[in-house]
């Protein structure tokens, strides 16, 4: 056989190889997250607010309509007080495309963040931008980290929330984490006793960090969106950024299936005891 005809041979090969390999891992995952939230959904109660103002914390715009969309308009449509506090800019999702700058999607970024929550009922004042740099968190100094506690603590102290919403940990996402310890501190230093609600996001993506929560999170609850399905899926589509292709890219930053697992029936949150802070409480 020509060298020719054995190049293209290989080649081929090669091809159905890698979209079999591909097609493989993405049914196991499909499987996997099926499994996960036939879990969730038998060992979950289900979830009953607290009257009161209700915090929810995003390390990205995105974040919080993703995992508490439908929380957010439930309580909204209740009429009771939501505020959203975004750590970072979201200024890392389009990094190194020959058409997107950093400043123009951080621009785009607060836009649509603002349009997702006014979808779910929010009002802009009750927005909070503390734009750390995205990206930054996991590696984040000690100075920077607890400046930043100190800014959330704040926070916590001025609106005096009666439940807090936080990405879990872990979550796939060394951000996420990183923002989920950054919070705890902050709560530790408001001094603030909130019960405190983990959502996971990434974590659907990755079933077996899933598995943690289902086996170890004190307590399970499942939120379903019944009447505020198109709420939810109104506010993600205001996130064209992260769920559109950006062209020349031909995938969307949050890939297809994770967007479709994340806009299931329900909504789940978990509940872990508060890790012991290293610090001593502040005054009350
Ligand atoms: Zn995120």
């Amino acid at each position: 056989m020509p060298h020719r005809q054995i190049a293209v041979a290989v080649v081929v090969g090669l091809s159905f190889w890698t979209i079999s390999r591909n097609r493989a891992k993405s049914l196991l995952r499909a499987s996997l997250v099926h499994g996960n939230r036939f879990l969730l959904r038998f060992s979950s109660r289900a979830y009953r607010p607290q009257d009161g103002l209700m915090v929810v914390f995003a390390p990205h715009q995105d974040d919080e309509t993703l995992g508490c969309g439908g929380l957010i308009a439930l309580r909204r449509y209740e009429g009771w007080p939501v505020h959203v506090v975004f750590l970072t800019d979201g200024g890392g999702s389009h990094l190194n495309h020959p058409t997107v700058s950093v400043p123009a999607i951080i621009d785009r970024r607060r836009t649509e963040a603002r349009a997702a929550l006014a979808e779910l009922g929010m009002e802009s004042c009750a927005i909070h931008f503390l734009d750390e740099p995205d990206g930054t968190l996991a590696s984040i100094d000690a100075d920077r980290s607890s400046a930043l506690s100190d800014r959330i603590a704040d926070l916590l102290g001025k609106l005096q929330p009666v439940e807090v919403f936080l990405p879990c940990n872990p979550d796939a996402s060394s951000e996420h984490d990183a923002a989920h310890g950054i919070i705890i501190q902050a709560i530790h230093r408001s001094g603030r006793r909130s019960s405190v609600w983990q959502y996971p996001i990434w974590s659907w993506w990755n079933p077996l960090r899933l598995l943690h929560h289902i086996f170890h999170a004190q307590q399970r609850v499942r939120l379903p969106l019944a009447d505020f399905t198109a709420s939810k899926a109104a506010a993600i589509a205001c996130y064209g950024s992260q769920t559109i292709p950006t062209p020349p890219w031909s995938e969307s930053v949050i890939p297809t299936e994770l967007l479709a697992t994340l806009q299931s029936d329900a909504e789940y949150f978990f509940a872990y005891p508060l890790p012991p802070s290293h610090e001593p409480l502040a005054e009350i």
